[in-house]
């Protein structure tokens, strides 16, 4: 039997997509907005594509602020942005 893939949907373009090729946001229960790289901090989440794109989408339609049931202070929003593009780089040092 093959393993079930937790799908999971972007915030910002409600796309489908595997879980682990999703990015999570976390608001944590002192509610700091965090990037959950490890997938492991507890709190209320939202999944975006690993995609800046997608990142400023879902926080300046406010999809995110709504999934997380919080506002996303710029501060926040600065560091997720700064973790998306640090990911992209990785990606892209990979695929090389
Ligand atoms: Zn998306």
């Amino acid at each position: 039997m093959p393993k079930k893939i937790p799908i999971r949907q972007c915030a910002a373009c409600r796309e489908k997509k595997e879980k682990f090729a999703l990015a999570r946001v976390v608001r944590t229960p002192s509610g700091e907005v965090l990037y959950d790289a490890k997938g492991k901090v507890s709190g209320r989440g939202a999944y975006i594509c690993k995609d800046i794109k997608c990142l400023e989408k879902a926080v300046k339609s406010r999809a995110l602020s709504r999934a997380l049931e919080c506002d996303i202070p710029d501060e926040a929003f600065a560091e997720l942005r700064r973790q998306f593009e640090e990911q992209e780089k990785e990606a892209d040092d990979g695929q090389n």
